[in-house]
């Protein structure tokens, strides 16, 4: 293609890049500075403070990974995972997985606690493993396991792995934003996230932070970290270097000012009331989908506000009735991945994409395209969820 892209208005409502908020949006247009600019330097400074604030953490070590949100999980284990570390790791979906091949690569012996795709991750698992591997130094899960919608008790889960004096790296990848986190209460060590999923903001940056024991660990190495890109000393020099920072990589300068313009968002809203908004839109979104007769595979106490899997009905056809949404409604909503895939639809309702228009949107979408496709399900979703409104 030789011309302009003109990329179409979609609604978001997958697992995730979701809607953007037209602040961010704007951000990202503003004439580029320079990397090493004295106003960019105070602007990163600006957002390791915001992003303090969202991880709830007093880590100085807090800051974007110029990369996607899975070049933060390489961040937090090739620089914590040395060759031949023991980590324990809870698999309850599909970026579990990854976390494994993460340790593997670096060196380290993966020892895999699995739970049931749709359910959380089991303490009494982990807690067993780490009794029965007391060489394990690791433990490492996913808060808000977005190919599942499941959430987990990182609280409970990172007061077991303390009791066995382990470090905790959590993928918060889709919960930060979007529902509870408190890095420093929780004692996670090691998190990462992403800029795409409830922080309203444009693919492609990976916020980190990590705890000073996590540091104290980088430091005591005595392999080097074998990426020279993800090596966090390097990166340290270049986002914490004071008045004298090392040219490390040019940052995504523009993608900077669209991360602080969404930081800024979260901060406005309040961080607390962001997490009650998605938790309220979610009983919305359910109360319509209970009208539809569409159903959640995972049990309620479990359950990802932000990411709602629903199982799709007997006979309909998965991919048709995705492609009508997004031809009738210009309304994208995420496939069932790995054992999942075929069985589930993925209902976002992340960041600015959790919101009301969006969730009587989909709700009106869902029943008459499956209407459409033949499947014999009930009638009334968007009445339900604003009957459900009008009585909170
Ligand atoms: C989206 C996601 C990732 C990966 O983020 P990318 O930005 O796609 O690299 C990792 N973990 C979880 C839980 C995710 O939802």
């Amino acid at each position: 293609m030789t011309r302009s892209f003109y990329p179409p208005q979609r609604t978001l409502m997958g697992p995730g890049p979701s809607d953007v908020s037209p602040r961010v949006l704007e951000a990202l247009a503003r004439p580029t500075i320079g990397h090493l600019d004295p106003l960019f330097i105070e602007l990163m400074d600006s957002i390791k403070t915001l992003l303090q604030y969202v991880f709830k953490t007093q880590n100085a070590l807090t800051l974007p990974i110029s990369a996607p949100g899975s070049a933060g999980m390489e961040t937090c284990f090739v620089n914590l995972v040395e060759p031949g570390d023991t980590v324990v790791i809870c698999q309850n979906g599909v970026f579990g997985g990854r976390m494994r091949e993460n340790v593997v690569r670096a060196g380290g012996i993966a020892i895999m606690v699995e739970d049931e795709w749709g359910r959380a991750v089991s303490p009494e698992k982990l807690e067993e493993a780490l009794r029965n591997n007391p060489e394990t130094s690791i433990v490492a899960f996913v808060h808000a396991e977005t190919s599942t919608g499941a959430q987990s008790d990182a609280k409970t889960l990172c007061a077991i792995a303390k009791q066995f004096d382990c470090l905790t790296i959590v993928d918060t990848v889709t919960s930060l934003g979007g529902s509870m986190l408190e890095i420093d209460n929780w004692q996670i060590d090691a998190a990462y996230s992403g800029t795409q999923k409830c922080l309203s903001c444009v693919p492609g940056i990976s916020p980190i932070t990590l705890s000073t024991a996590a540091i104290d660990k980088i430091k005591n190495r005595k392999t080097q970290v074998q990426s020279w890109f993800l090596d966090l000393e390097l990166i340290m020099g270049y986002w914490i270097g004071g008045g004298k920072r090392a040219y490390h990589h040019t940052a995504p300068v523009n993608a900077m000012y669209a991360l602080h313009e969404s930081l800024v968002l979260v901060k406005e809203e309040g961080l607390e009331n962001a997490w009650n908004r998605h938790y309220q839109n979610h009983l919305t979104l359910k109360a319509g989908l209970d009208a539809i007769g569409l159903d959640l595979i995972v049990p309620e106490n479990e359950r990802l506000a932000q990411l709602n899997a629903v199982k799709i009905p007997d006979g309909v056809n998965d991919l048709a009735v995705r492609q009508q949404l997004l031809a009738d409604y210009s309304l994208e909503i995420g496939a069932g991945l790995g054992s999942l895939a075929g069985k589930v639809w993925r209902i976002g309702l992340m960041g600015h994409a959790s919101r009301k228009e969006n969730i009587l949107l989909c709700l009106a979408a869902l029943e008459s395209t499956l209407k459409h496709q033949g499947a014999t399900i009930g009638s009334g979703g968007v009445e339900a969820a604003m009957a459900h409104l009008r009585a909170r």
